[in-house]
């Protein structure tokens, strides 16, 4: 796979960013001489409505914009992948993107943002929808626990060395963890 698609090596601007600092609601924008449409949705929290750029190329409504090749585009658009992606199946954040993936099929607007997200993951998973069938709507929220707990996992292993690295230190020094700074 090549380099070049890693979304992390390109220019991002969030529409929410953006339009938060520009303050009032806007139809369009302008980035680096590019007009791109600013559409509004509803906040999954209840609160106000969430700016998304509309993408020029799929006309759908996208949190970001990237810049490629003198463009602004959506991820999907620019054909970008993730690092963590890209990485095997063995990694925390994959697990966590394919869990983020399943909760967008009910909120577009869903996001794990860090680690805290994750411990909080269960609490942040979307509310059904009106129109939305119950079976397909805990569908999604299994397999979401899912990829959640899988993700956990991999954090569980990755802290093993850490573990075995402080027990052997706690077996040499066991006074380490008590000891306080005096001067
Ligand atoms: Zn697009």
């Amino acid at each position: 796979m090549s380099n070049d698609r890693l979304i992390d090596l390109y220019p991002k601007v969030s529409a929410k960013r953006v339009l938060d600092a520009i303050g009032g609601k806007r139809k369009t924008i302008t980035l680096t001489g590019q007009r791109i449409d600013i559409t509004y949705q509803p906040s999954n929290l209840g609160q106000g409505e969430v700016p998304f750029f509309i993408c020029p190329v799929c006309d759908k409504p996208r949190r970001e914009m990237y810049l490629k090749s003198c463009e602004w585009l959506c991820y999907k658009c620019h054909d970008f992948t993730y690092h963590s992606q890209q990485r095997t199946r063995n990694s925390y954040w994959y697990w966590v993107r394919r869990a983020e993936k399943e909760a967008r099929k009910i909120d577009l607007d869903f996001r794990i943002k860090g680690f805290n997200d994750f411990m909080n993951h269960r609490w942040l998973f979307p509310y059904k929808a009106k129109y939305m069938q119950q079976r397909k709507y805990d569908n999604i929220r299994f397999w979401y626990g899912i990829y959640m707990f899988r993700a956990g996992e991999e954090l569980y292993n990755l802290m093993a060395p850490a573990r075995a690295f402080i027990q052997s230190v706690k077996k040499e020094y066991p006074n380490y963890s008590k000891t306080n700074r005096m001067t």
